[in-house]
């Protein structure tokens, strides 16, 4: 089974810059193993498994560090190199993530482990109140991490539907910010200090440039939002409240594993998150009237059975 998320739709457009023609889509996956290596292990031909779909080069600064997900030189499945969209794939052990979950839950691990990273970039802890910028898919990850390690989580959103989603992935309150003033209820909800920690998964430069204006003094900001235009800054409030000010990108292999875990617990709303499931025929038109209608779908899986 394939997920398909607003990168791919991207993609479909032709506006994902990552992305040359032709190009298979499928980045997010679960997988059902048809046969095995001689001698790996923990894994047999049956077992259903999740599926890390990013490379990594091993040499450049990042993979010394041992930070892959963020390699110089990944190549993502379906994006950079040819993606699960098709019958049969091969995969190195270490990409396999097997787990007693359905291939629907297998398949929402990796647009979870995007905000799982992003929530473990800034050390939420328990006494944290997070805000998370966007509940779309990044941000849903976001949420129901932070929940998960203890944290007050704020969803902030311009869309009730998402917010609705938030609130049952984690979220403790959530704003419209299309509706209700930012900043006032921000500060109503931290005793007037504004949150601990923002997470931004928007990526314009209104929220990039709120993420810092409304994070508490000594506090941490965290990018996972790509902006496409250049953002201006009051960069005065970096210094003046001392943020740490951190990027997120892709996801760790103990993120996957933080995930799985997650979902084992049963508290995800998963047939909520997924909008539709369709079979691999049906998949170009599905695509077709999403890119129509953007807001229809939140998740279209593939179901490749
Ligand atoms: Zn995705
Ligand atoms: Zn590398």
């Amino acid at each position: 089974m394939v997920g398909l998320c607003g990168s791919d739709l991207n993609s479909f457009r032709g506006l994902n810059p990552l992305v040359s023609y032709p190009r298979v889509l499928g980045h997010e996956v679960s997988a059902t193993i048809v046969q095995t290596g001689t001698h790996e292990s923990g894994i047999y031909a049956g077992m259903d498994v999740a599926l890390c779909p990013y490379t990594s080069c091993g040499r450049c600064a990042s993979c010394r560090r041992g930070r892959a997900n963020a390699c110089q030189f990944n190549e993502t499945l379906g994006v950079q190199r040819d993606g699960a969209l098709t019958d049969f794939i091969v995969m190195p052990r270490e990409k396999l993530f097997p787990a007693k979950l359905t291939l629907k839950e297998l398949c929402l691990v990796e647009p979870l482990t995007v905000g799982f990273h992003a929530v473990a970039r800034g050390q939420v802890t328990a006494n944290d109140t997070v805000a998370i910028f966007g509940c779309g898919g990044v941000g849903l990850g976001a949420v129901a991490a932070s929940r998960a390690r203890g944290a007050t989580t704020i969803c902030v959103d311009v869309d009730d539907e998402k917010l609705q989603l938030a609130q049952s992935s984690g979220g403790t309150h959530s704003i419209n910010s299309h509706r209700e003033a930012l900043h006032d209820r921000l500060l109503e909800m931290t005793a007037g200090r504004g949150p601990d920690v923002v997470i931004e998964a928007v990526g314009t430069p209104a929220t990039f440039r709120a993420a810092v204006e409304q994070v508490a003094f000594a506090g941490r900001v965290v990018y996972i939002g790509y902006a496409k235009d250049p953002v201006s800054y009051e960069t005065r409030l970096f210094v003046q409240k001392e943020l740490d000010i951190l990027g997120s990108r892709n996801a760790q292999p103990e993120d996957f594993r933080a995930v799985v875990e997650f979902l084992q617990t049963g508290e995800f709303p998963t047939d909520q998150a997924v909008s539709v499931v369709v079979p691999l025929e049906e998949a170009p038109d599905a695509l077709r009237s999403w890119s129509e209608n953007p807001s229809r779908f939140k998740k279209i899986l593939v179901s490749l059975d």
